[in-house]
């Protein structure tokens, strides 16, 4: 394959899938019916005033339980992305051990370039396309990227239009006051962090001793640096799809939250400060612009990828200098850059274990729509904590036992229980 060109985010998952089933000495026939997406929807939506989008749903695998994942809307949502997506969705529900399975959705489109009516209508759009295969018994949707409870919202009343019944366990991540789960917002990063601090006590290291880095201040990014910051980390560095900045002393995440919010980007907050534009007790001390590239590379402990997939190559992983990376946002290491960090010693914990914390706490708010009795926060979090070290304890040790890298074990058991699912069932 020609080295410039990228291999898709599907083409990785089957490379991932193709070690652990030599581990795991998988049959052929078993083999390829992970290798394949049970059913794949595709149609064409359309808003008024004449525009069209793709719009996706795979369901990849429910042998565990029905399928289960976000829907992105970005202009690089595609076939194979959605279905490398659905694929790690139903390795992520099987690592954390929830009766669910796997699918995604997406919408080929530009939400930066859309108004928040056109927004709604495409949320609508998407559900009365896919509205026959989805449902609280068979695939519940939830956010993804550029997707927020305020879509669920509108996707669920649509959903219950349609059918003429209520039915909040259709999608999750909705806000609050429409059936959406305590805890939802911060979960993604919050399982991460339980997952990390776990991992830290292993090696005997302190919060306070370590730096880190962010890319992507969106939700799962932004929770990420708030509560690694008040459990006493440094945030030296962060960034969005614009760019970012760099502190050594450390800066205060919902500081610069604030200044994204009031000026569109960080980068553009940088420069109203800079102008003496922006409030500067709002602000971090004196940080520099960098890029994306060079965040991924800058001098740190601790690097969370918490924006999109390959960011992390075989260009640029000899170049990281973080001993250990988090991966908030799906797919983000590339198979050729995992074998760079591996030999670099460079710990990676994988995005199927470490961003599972947001499909937990989707499980929990599906539990409770059912059930139509809620939790308080605190009951959540301590389900979601018990669940994440439950998690990170089976993969840490099976790493340990097996000499493999925390990706590799987490595939490994995770392939396993969806297997030994298929097998019960007569699938295979
Ligand atoms: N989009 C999130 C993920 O990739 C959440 C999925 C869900 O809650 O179903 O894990």
């Amino acid at each position: 394959m020609d080295k410039n060109v990228k291999k898709t985010p599907f083409e990785n998952y089957l490379e991932i899938l193709s070690d652990s089933a030599n581990i795991l000495d998988l049959s052929e026939n078993v083999l390829e019916k992970l290798k394949n997406a049970q059913n794949i929807h595709t149609a064409e939506i359309s808003i008024s005033g004449g525009k069209s989008f793709h719009a996706y749903r795979v369901q990849f695998n429910n042998a565990r339980g029905p399928f289960k994942g976000g829907i992105r809307f970005h202009p690089e949502a595609d076939i194979e992305e959605v279905k490398a997506l659905a694929a790690l969705m139903a390795i992520k529900c099987a690592v954390v051990n929830i009766p669910l399975g796997g699918g995604k959705g997406g919408v080929q489109c530009n939400p930066k370039e859309l108004t928040e009516k056109e927004l709604e209508e495409v949320a609508r759009a998407w559900i009365r396309a896919m509205e026959p295969f989805i449902g609280p018994e068979k695939d519940i949707p939830a956010p993804d990227v550029y997707t927020n409870p305020q879509i669920m919202g509108y996707m669920m009343d649509e959903f219950e239009k349609i059918q003429g019944r209520s039915a909040p366990g259709v999608i999750t991540g909705k806000p609050l006051a429409l059936g959406g789960s305590a805890g939802r917002g911060s979960a993604t990063a919050q399982g991460g962090v339980y997952v990390l601090l776990d991992y830290l006590k292993k090696i005997g290291k302190k919060p306070s001793e370590l730096t880190v880095a962010v890319q992507g201040l969106g939700n799962a990014g932004f929770y990420a640096a708030d509560i690694l910051h008040k459990e006493g980390f440094k945030i030296i560095a962060v960034s969005d799809s614009k760019g970012g900045i760099y502190a050594k002393e450390g800066m205060n995440p919902e500081n610069i939250a604030f200044g994204k919010k009031e000026c569109g980007s960080i980068s553009a907050a940088l420069e109203a400060k800079n102008k003496g534009e922006l409030c500067s007790e709002k602000t971090c001390c004196s940080p520099v612009a960098i890029t994306n590239a060079q965040l991924l590379e800058i001098e740190c402990d601790i690097l969370v990828p918490a924006a999109l997939d390959r960011v992390l190559t075989e260009e640029n992983a000899k170049n990281v200098k973080a001993s250990i990376i988090l991966e908030l946002a799906n797919g983000p290491t590339t198979p050729e850059a995992d074998a760079i960090l591996e030999a670099n010693n460079i710990v990676v914990i994988p995005d199927v274990l470490a961003n599972a914390g947001g499909v937990t706490v989707s499980y929990f708010e599906w539990v409770q729509n059912i059930q139509n009795f809620y939790w308080e926060e605190a009951d959540v979090q301590v389900k979601l904590k018990n669940i994440m070290l439950k998690a990170s304890n089976d993969i840490f040790n099976f790493a340990e036992e097996n000499k493999i890298s925390l990706r590799k074990a987490s595939f490994v058991l995770a392939v396993k229980r969806i297997v030994t699912a298929m097998k019960l069932r007569g699938r295979v």
